[in-house]
């Protein structure tokens, strides 16, 4: 059986649209399926109609969290509750063509691979901006993760092992995106073009973008920290050249000169010092949030026909 995790947010003009869409395709192709929605604290009716589907529908079930964890927390989720043989992430916009996800499923049926990776042949509809900004992004990642980030995306069709293996990592800050590449697993790849939302808007603002990016940056590589020993190393150099420099000054030539140095150097070493103090902040309170070991989400019901007692039914994850 093939789980297909869907993580939404104040998607109430996609939710049926998508169960429809993606239900039918699965079924012209002879293919057990679960359509496993996330509602992600939406403040619109897209629980409403998820439960009302998940009533009616076998295939559907319905997660609904106590509040908006992120898109994150809601694939986690996801892969927690998806009960198939293999698991794949779509997005609720159906940016992701679920015709891609069909091949998917035939290249892990029929091939013994353990993750068929969707690659982006285009970015879809983005600011130039964004791309100078995601091509750096990914290179900082993968460069020091050692991991090929560049053009990944969240839609990846997982086996079960995979699944079992993602569940096991304990920590609370996730990007699955890099996680699912971390595990290893032999990986086949297959290249999508992103489709235009039609309904809806892009829930991503520039703010969450940045913080989207430093929080991924930071639970993932520890490169600013080592940039903050490479600025450390090269100021001493500098100060090494700039001290002999000072004492022939002094035994040798005129002293006077050079106030301007001083405070140059006063002002240049004092801001490293604090650049450097806020990177290690940071990583001290990334530190902070994962010993606290809060649960990644908090599940208020999950709503299937089978069980529709299952409703209210509390659990965290
Ligand atoms: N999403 C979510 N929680 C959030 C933000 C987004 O579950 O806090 C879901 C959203 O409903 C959609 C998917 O994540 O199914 C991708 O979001 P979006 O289309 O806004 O992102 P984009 O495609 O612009 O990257
Ligand atoms: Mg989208």
């Amino acid at each position: 059986m093939l789980s297909v995790i869907i993580p939404s947010y104040n998607e109430e003009g996609n939710i049926e649209k998508t169960a429809s869409v993606v239900g039918k395709l699965l079924q012209d192709n002879k293919i057990d399926y679960e359509l496993v929605f996330i509602n992600d604290g939406s403040k619109d009716r897209t629980w409403e109609l998820i439960s009302k589907l998940a009533k009616t529908d076998g295939h559907i079930v319905g997660v609904n969290f106590s509040r908006n964890f992120g898109k994150e927390s809601a694939i986690f989720a996801g892969l927690e509750v998806a009960k198939g043989d293999c698991a794949v992430l779509l997005d609720c916009d159906l940016q992701f063509p679920p015709e891609v996800m069909i091949e998917m499923y035939r290249i892990w049926e029929n091939n013994d691979v353990d993750v068929v990776e969707g690659r982006k042949n285009s970015r879809g509809k983005e600011n130039p901006v964004y791309k100078v900004f995601s091509l750096w992004f990914y290179k900082l990642i993968s460069g020091s993760g050692g991991l090929d980030m560049q053009s990944a995306s969240d839609f990846k069709l997982l086996d079960r092992a995979v699944i079992d293996s993602l569940n096991r990592m304990p920590e609370r800050l996730t990007f699955f995106r890099a996680m699912s590449s971390w595990v290893g697993y032999k990986t086949e790849k297959v290249y999508f073009d992103v489709a235009d939302r039609e309904i809806g808007q892009s829930k991503w603002s520039v703010k969450a973008l940045i913080k989207f990016a430093v929080n991924n940056i930071t639970s993932f590589t520890s490169a600013p920290l080592q940039i903050v020993t490479a600025c450390g190393v090269i100021t001493f150099i500098i100060s090494i050249i700039l001290g002999i420099n000072t004492l022939y000054n002094k035994f040798w030539g005129g002293a006077d000169a050079g106030f301007s140095t001083v405070i140059i150097l006063q002002l240049l070493t004092s801001s490293i010092i604090m650049f450097s103090l806020g990177v290690i902040g940071y990583y001290i309170s990334k530190i902070y949030e994962e010993i606290k070991q809060r649960p990644r989400y908090i599940i208020r019901d999950i709503v299937t026909k089978s069980k529709e007692q299952g409703e209210n039914k509390k659990e965290n994850g």
